[in-house]
């Protein structure tokens, strides 16, 4: 619903086209999935499907549901379950409509068997744990899958492993040596690569990677800006000054009068809250732009509103322009910035925006 209420997201198609250029640039000999699980990071599905319908090699969701929706909508690239199937129903989905499904347990691939009628062709990514320990067949299930695998017909397998520290400063050295010791002498395409091992490890590349939010612009290293690996943000969230408060020292600002001013300022009220959103643990000090100039959050984050520092921006009245984050109307505040800030990653604000904000898809 289009409101008058000032706040915006914005979703700018070049720029997620740019982030998916970049990726396979600095991948190119492999083929890319995008990772368009949780609605496209909150970018919305459908957006980033038609942004990229012509370009990308895959799209990967969680959702058989979902994949059968991009089916119907025309989708022909192959589509990747990340979690697999969950039901014999939807073993038979992934059989009528050609879907690519992981397999990260034994249980999952009884079922999938049991269910698929006999030599339809099956795409499968067999999911090993290397150390995260989250999803994924030890050495020993791995085998038992082998066997089970032997006798299938038309099968299309691919194997995988998901990076726990790709990020980070233990890398993924250890998973990737785990990954060969396990899959041994089985010459089958290989699948690695989440945003960060794309971006920092060249030798994970494989033959198929899987960047997810780096398409969205934003970093998966808390010590590389996006900028610095030249992403662009594609989300931008903006609003609007909607009142100002003049303070005098000593004035308190908001629930729990958690801000105290030491000198006399001016705020203003923004209309943009938790309910939108903006994460409420954001402290006061988190980056925000005010037609074009940077500031900070004063105060608690309420529901509907929060609050900043106007006091150098005298210009800036009710309606000035407001960037939460993005690359908005009143200036560029990295999404990593404002999560940081906020004691989160900019994952979780993305997911977050609420279902209240409209959205436009621009350029
Ligand atoms: C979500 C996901 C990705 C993408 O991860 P990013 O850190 O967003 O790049 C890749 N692989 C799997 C299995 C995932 O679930």
């Amino acid at each position: 619903m289009m409101t008058s209420r000032p706040i915006r997201a914005r979703i700018s198609r070049s720029a997620f086209l740019h982030n998916y250029r970049l990726a396979k640039g600095l991948a190119p000999r492999a083929r890319a999935w995008a990772v368009i699980k949780a609605d496209a990071y909150g970018h919305g599905q459908w957006r980033a499907v038609e942004t990229l319908r012509d370009e990308a090699d895959g799209f990967a969701v969680l959702e058989c549901e979902n994949a059968v929706a991009l089916r119907a909508a025309g989708v022909k690239q192959p589509i990747l379950l990340l979690e697999g199937i969950f039901s014999a129903r939807d073993a038979l989905t992934v059989a009528e409509h050609r879907l690519t499904t992981v397999v990260h347990c034994l249980e999952q691939l009884e079922l999938l068997l049991a269910s698929v009628p006999g030599g339809s062709p099956l795409a499968i990514y067999l999911k090993i744990n290397t150390g995260m320990n989250r999803l994924g067949l030890n050495a020993v299930d791995l085998a038992r899958a082998r066997k089970m695998l032997a006798g299938v017909d038309n099968l299309t397998l691919t194997m995988m492993t998901h990076f726990a520290e790709a990020d980070g400063g233990r890398g993924v050295n250890e998973q990737l040596e785990r990954f060969s010791a396990m899959t041994g002498d089985w010459t089958v395409p290989v699948s690695l690569a989440n945003s960060a091992a794309l971006l920092r490890y060249p030798q994970t590349h494989a033959d198929w990677v899987r960047p997810g939010i780096m398409l969205y612009g934003s970093s998966p290293f808390a010590e590389c800006s996006a900028a610095e690996l030249g992403l662009q943000a594609v989300m931008a969230l903006d609003s609007e000054i909607i009142a100002v408060q003049q303070l005098v020292q000593g004035d308190r600002v908001g629930y729990g009068g958690t801000f105290v001013a030491a000198r006399p300022m001016r705020i203003g009220i923004v209309a943009c809250g938790y309910a939108d959103g903006y994460p409420r643990h954001a402290p006061s000090g988190t980056p925000v732009a005010v037609q074009g100039c940077m500031t900070e959050t004063v105060g608690r984050v309420s529901m509907d509103m929060l609050a900043c520092d106007l006091t150098n921006i005298p210009e800036a009245g009710p309606g000035a322009p407001v960037t939460l984050w993005g690359n908005g109307l009143a200036g560029y505040v990295p999404a990593d910035a404002v999560a940081k800030a906020a004691g989160t990653i900019a994952y979780e604000l993305f997911c977050a925006l609420a279902p209240r904000v409209p959205v436009r898809f621009v350029d």
